[in-house]
């Protein structure tokens, strides 16, 4: 039931023959990236070789999950689509909306008593849909994905950056917007550059304190927040056959924290045993049988370096454990007295307050494990914790199996709060205090993932330092940020003087996995009759009404805004607060553009209405012109809407009325969407008309009529004191994306495709 091992065959069926043509068309040996990326065409075998980070090529993803967040619009969309089930075998995790506070009864207790619609109506589309609903609960999408859905050689989209994490198992998967998830949803190919190759050598091998965490944290100092972007990086020698498959995913999740499109490494012995202990002994024999396939050609691993775009070799033998903070993944320290240092120059403080085990990023049954040794050796050693201990495990069954074998009662020896399989302080689901924003500095150390300022607790104040399980642990004893348990000792309750000796742990379960209820709910074969209920008087959904076409006239329409500078997806819809309106579109667009300067005042949400000449939020501007039946235009500046893939940032203006964003240069996945969403997303063929644009103009697009790919669009601007300005504008509409103009979205024309 939970996965489907029939369309696993279908995958490694063509793998051979995919791999063998693309092998010759590319004319040289293969990386495993490449394999997966030709096996996964959406046209077919390849016949051609792609120029990496530069070619946009449609690939046929196997599988699509999607966490609470970003499920809701997604599948408020897909709902639009007309289809009566999803084309490819899809999943819903409820993991994100989940507060951590009291410990899991209670706090789950809570969340589903405050997202109680949101939680129902995500249970029911799934129901409609056929797809896979996990419960609140039943653990984090990540790790939930790799226990049960991830297999070697596949390609996965996920909502959610960190869908990476199923790289650990071989695959390529890669986080998107949800407007991505739901052309594939609804059986369209989904479109991506390219991808360059950064191929990461392991020599040597894993020991004492140093865990995969340390891997990825040194790679995040090498290569920066950036230095993996448009790229898949590829990990393979001696040192990664060596380590097990969860901390691979770990390696491969935190590549969303260098930007990298994903990471992946080669099937191997520890892939293997993993899939047998989550019961998946017939995905590993069909593995098994094509097993040269899920892994590069002999000869990229013997000469990396002309294969790769960037080579980099870490020797595992010589990597010592890092702290990586505060603010950032990326600036690393070794773990010791260089800490001491870097602390007092910087004001951080030394105090360590919180000690977090767990997210997506290490709550295997080997990280629990390991961490419960150090933990273990306080309660023998007579130690008294420093710190607090919070635990997120990652799954049910990691839960389950952790309780089973005394790991977790470890934890709670020490008072440790045991949250909810769930997100929780990962993303700000925190209930440290009751005024954020007003707590008092401190340090934290946490084996999650990211560590931007208030991404925990919502405390800008907080300093929060990415470890290692193990590491975060003996820190959390210790209570100080340049504690090194290589080399120091501490004072137990008797006076004496103790050291911690080196982790221990298991890989995988010894009595195996186990779990009484997953979680898991399995949709119906036929929907059909299954109701979704949105409140009409609810505040977080809003069932979707399909646009209508904009039409081939629009004049007298006014201008909005004109941004000045950068203007970013969180410019055009902020996150924060507003998250809890993800999937109640008209709510969530009162925050339209609030972030954006205006370019005639420099001020942030204050625009003029030129129908009254009074200045106010660029919502409300909006809304009044709205309501007066007049279309608005937006204008920007360079890489307008970079940022996220956010589809809220092209649905909420679209919803509010604006016909047209131009600019100097749009971020690609935001041109789409707009593009996606029926409206138009033009560019200044001049970039210095972008000073003509003044506050009080109208426009009236000249030959919209005539609108066809690679011809250019005739805007007239009429100035208040009534002198015109005719100015071309570029597009990069083609034929399909005009034919979603015309019908005024995407999904109004897959849906009367359908019909
Ligand atoms: Fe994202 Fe953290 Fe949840 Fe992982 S645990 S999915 S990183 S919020």
């Amino acid at each position: 039931m939970a996965f489907d091992i029939e369309m696993i065959k279908g995958v490694y069926s063509k793998m051979a023959k995919n791999v063998d043509k693309a092998r010759e068309v590319v004319g040289k040996p293969l990386t495993l990236s490449e394999k997966i990326l030709y096996n996964h065409l959406w046209d077919g075998a390849p016949d051609k070789a792609f120029v990496r980070g530069k070619d946009y090529v449609d690939f046929a993803p196997d599988r699509i999950a999607c966490q609470d967040a970003t499920a809701q619009m997604a599948l408020l969309q897909f709902m639009q689509a007309g289809k009566s089930k999803v084309a490819v075998p899809t999943t819903v995790h409820c993991d994100h909306l989940i507060q951590a506070k009291e410990g899991a009864a209670t706090d789950l207790k809570h969340a589903n008593n405050v997202s109680s619609e949101v939680f129902n109506f995500l249970e029911s589309v799934s129901n409609k849909y056929g797809i896979g609903f996990w419960k609140p609960g039943a653990g984090i999408i990540h790790q939930v994905v790799l226990e049960n859905y991830a297999f070697p050689g596949g390609m996965m989209i996920g909502t959610d950056s960190h869908t990476v994490n199923a790289g650990g198992l071989g695959m390529v998967a890669i986080g998107v917007g949800g407007a991505d998830a739901v052309d594939v949803m609804a059986g369209m190919a989904w479109e991506l550059k390219f991808p360059k190759l950064i191929g990461v050598k392991l020599t040597g091998k894993l020991s004492g304190w140093t865990a995969p965490k340390d891997v990825i944290l040194k790679v995040a100092e090498i290569l920066t927040v950036k230095g993996g972007t448009g790229a898949i990086v590829e990990y393979f020698g001696p040192g990664a056959l060596a380590m097990s498959c969860t901390g691979k995913g770990t390696i491969c999740n935190m590549g969303a924290e260098i930007g990298a499109t994903t990471s992946t490494f080669g099937y191997d012995d520890s892939m293997e045993r993993y899939l047998k202990a989550t019961d998946r002994e017939d995905v590993a024999e069909e593995a098994n049988k094509i097993r040269e396939y899920l892994t590069a050609d002999p000869e990229v691993y013997a000469n990396p370096e002309q294969y790769f775009d960037q080579l980099i070799e870490i020797n595992l033998s010589e990597l010592s454990p890092l702290l990586n903070g505060p603010f950032t993944p990326d600036l690393s320290t070794p773990v010791g007295s260089e800490m001491t240092g870097k602390a007092k120059d910087n004001d951080w403080p030394i105090k360590v307050e919180w000690g977090l085990i767990g997210s997506c990023t290490n709550s295997s049954y080997e990280d629990l494990s390991r961490a419960s040794s150090i933990a273990q050796q306080a309660l023998d050693k007579g130690l008294k914790t420093k710190a607090e201990f919070g635990i997120n495990p990652g799954s049910e069954q990691v839960r389950y199996t952790a309780e089973r074998d005394g790991i977790l009662q470890v934890f709670e020896k020490l008072d440790a709060k045991i949250f909810t399989n769930a997100c929780g302080p990962c993303i700000g689901q925190w209930a440290r205090y009751s005024d954020p924003k007003n707590a008092p500095k401190n340090s934290i150390v946490h084996s999650f993932n990211r560590n931007f300022a208030k991404r925990a607790d919502g405390n800008p104040n907080t300093h929060a330092f990415v470890a290692s399980p193990e590491i975060t642990a003996a820190i959390a004893i210790a209570g100080r940020l340049d504690f090194n348990p290589m080399t120091d000792s501490l004072i137990n309750e008797n006076g004496e003087e103790v050291m911690l000796d080196e982790p221990t742990g298991w890989e995988l379960p010894p009595k195996g996995f186990d779990v009484k209820d997953n979680g898991y709910l399995e949709p119906e074969e036929d929907g059909s009759h299954v109701n979704v209920v949105v409140n009409e008087t609810s505040e977080r959904l809003q069932l979707l009404t399909p646009f209508e076409p904009l039409g081939d006239t629009i004049t007298g329409a006014k201008l909005l805004i004109k941004a000045f500078g950068k203007c970013t997806t969180d410019h055009i819809s902020m996150a924060g607060p507003w998250l809890r309106f993800r999937g109640h579109l008209d709510n969530i667009a009162n925050n339209t553009l609030i972030g954006a300067v205006n370019a005639f005042n420099q001020k942030t949400n204050f625009v003029k209405n030129q129908l009254t000449g009074e200045y106010g939020g660029v919502p409300d501007v909006q809304r009044q012109y709205k309501k007066a039946g007049i279309k608005t235009i937006v204008v920007g500046d360079h890489n307008y809407g970079e940022g996220s893939s956010r589809e809220h940032a092209a649905m909420q203006p679209r919803h509010l009325g604006v016909a047209a964003v131009i600019v100097k240069s749009f971020a690609r996945i935001h041109e789409t969407n707009l593009k996606k969403q029926g409206m138009l997303g033009l560019t200044f063929a001049n970039e210095n008309d972008y000073d003509l644009i003044q506050e009080d103009d109208t426009f009236n697009f000249l030959d919209l009529n005539e609108f066809a790919p690679d011809k250019q669009l005739t805007l007239e601007v009429v100035h208040a004191d009534g002198s015109k300005d005719a100015i071309k504008l570029n597009h990069s509409y083609n034929e399909a994306q005009i034919a979603w103009y015309n019908e005024g979205s995407a999904l109004n024309l897959i849906k009367k495709q359908n019909a």
